[in-house]
């Protein structure tokens, strides 16, 4: 089922043009799959970081954060996998060489059905007996469906021969494993407990356009949450992980719970070291999709890792002395993908108005001062003071320019909660009108108490 009240059109269009999302290397006629953020989108991605990290590291005590380097060892990726097994499955168009993915190409044809873990002789098949046509030209002619990985390789240039070649991480969660023995032997860590990152990951990807749904490089959230598995109940612990994301997403975010959903991985998709994976989707304009995955992954990366680097990768159970590699449970989101989720949320058009209706704490501006009259000098320096005073604590930005009409409209729709004018009235009262994005009603508020109710309300 797909969102349809809003169009994903509408919601870009507002993006560019309010300074959320541009395309990447516009004026050289722009770059496939990769986005700038304007001043207001680099706000907003800021707040969801911060959310993230506040909430899933600051705010426990079993989880501790990394930072790991983007380039990194070929020989980590031949461990993990992904050098042989991180592939897309790829068809091009021998007609007009549209080049897509397999699976895309089937799910968009057959109305969502689901081809995930099928091998490409099948994916062939699928595409033959119904004779998928080419959405770029109508035409049915395709080349076999072929693997393509993923990863993005770089070459060094201080090494020699094969060991110039590196890779841009695919995924943070290998900088997790490989610092795992640094990790335990450098901090008061004991199991059960999480190591988290954030930052950026590429992948080569082929991908309609939806956005910053799916890029060439995106932001990850991931944490590698360690345990034993005779001390801790694994079922358990995933359970207490799928009510954690819930409540972030919908009470910390703020999103519509009725546009969420969780969807478990079926034994063909899921990977074979996974005792179960299960996805949180959100209903985009383009049908529910992965937002967040959640994956049992049982000892399989730091077992790959030992094989791989010879090291020991186990960890002391002081009880028994017995030395064991722990089992892991992985929370992995994409920021990217949580930020289109806010805007397709918040995305409202009623009675010939457009807003977004922003949860104020991940708002980029909690509230926009505004002097009423933009050549009355004493109403300028007054709504300056205001701002100056409010911006020592809260987001807030200034606007003189047009006439309020318009000032309200581009407030809107960048989902500022709240405007603050200062009128003739202010200078004798000490007063300031507050409109209210969501109902448009006013009140009239005390100077002296703006900075109190902002916070109240934003925090
Ligand atoms: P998908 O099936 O959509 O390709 P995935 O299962 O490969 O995603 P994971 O490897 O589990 O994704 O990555 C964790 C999260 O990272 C995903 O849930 C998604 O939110 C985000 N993500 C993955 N690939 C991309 C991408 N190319 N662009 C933006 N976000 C991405």
């Amino acid at each position: 089922m797909k969102n349809t009240e809003i169009s994903m059109q509408n919601v870009t269009a507002l993006a560019k043009r309010r300074g959320f999302i541009y395309p990447g290397s516009e004026i050289y006629g722009g770059l496939a799959n990769t986005y700038d953020y304007g001043p207001v989108g680099t706000e907003l991605l800021r707040n969801i970081r911060n959310l993230w990290w506040e909430n899933f590291i600051h705010r426990r005590d079993d989880i501790v954060g990394l930072e790991a380097s983007l380039i990194s060892h070929q020989e980590i990726w031949k461990a993990s996998g992904h050098t042989s097994g991180f592939a897309d499955a790829q068809v091009d168009c021998k007609n007009c060489k549209l080049r897509m993915r397999a699976d895309h190409l089937i799910e968009d044809a057959l109305n969502g059905k689901n081809v995930e873990g099928l091998a490409i002789e099948e994916l062939d098949e699928i595409i033959e007996q119904n004779k998928i046509k080419c959405p770029n030209c109508g035409k049915s002619s395709w080349t076999k469906v072929r693997k393509f990985n993923l990863l993005f390789p770089v070459n060094l240039g201080i090494v020699e021969g094969d060991q110039s070649l590196a890779y841009l991480r695919g995924e943070t969660a290998q900088g997790m494993f490989v610092n795992f023995k640094n990790v335990i032997e450098s901090t008061r860590v004991k199991l059960p407990f999480g190591i988290a990152q954030l930052g950026k990951s590429f992948r080569n990807e082929i991908t309609p356009g939806n956005s910053v749904f799916r890029t060439l490089e995106f932001e990850q959230g991931e944490i590698e949450y360690f345990f034993d598995p005779n001390e801790s109940n694994w079922e358990d612990l995933f359970e207490n992980w799928k009510n954690s994301i819930w409540s972030f997403i919908t009470e910390k975010i703020g999103i519509n719970n009725k546009n969420l959903r969780w969807r478990e991985h079926t034994d063909k998709e899921r990977s074979f070291y996974s005792k179960k994976t299960e996805d949180l989707e959100y209903n985009f304009p383009f049908g529910f999709k992965e937002l967040w995955g959640l994956a049992y992954r049982t000892d399989y990366d730091l077992s790959q890792h030992e094989k791989g680097s010879g090291k020991e990768l186990r960890i002391n159970n002081p009880q028994t002395n017995e030395k064991k590699l722990p089992h892991v449970i992985e929370p992995a989101v994409g920021i990217n993908r949580i930020f289109l989720m806010i805007l397709c949320d918040a995305y409202r058009e009623e009675e010939g108005r457009t807003y977004l209706k922003l949860n104020p704490k991940i708002a980029p501006y909690k509230a926009a001062v505004f002097p009423l009259l933009a050549n009355k000098e004493e109403l300028v320096s007054k709504a300056k003071e205001i701002y100056k005073d409010l911006r020592e604590s809260i987001m807030v930005t200034f606007d003189d320019r047009g006439n309020i009409g318009k000032r309200y409209l581009y407030q809107d729709e960048i989902g500022t909660p709240f405007c603050i004018t200062v009128d003739f009235d202010s200078l004798s009262d000490d007063s300031v009108t507050v409109r209210y994005r969501d109902t448009m009603e006013q009140d009239r508020i005390k100077i002296s108490e703006l900075k109190d109710f902002i916070e109240k309300k934003t925090r």
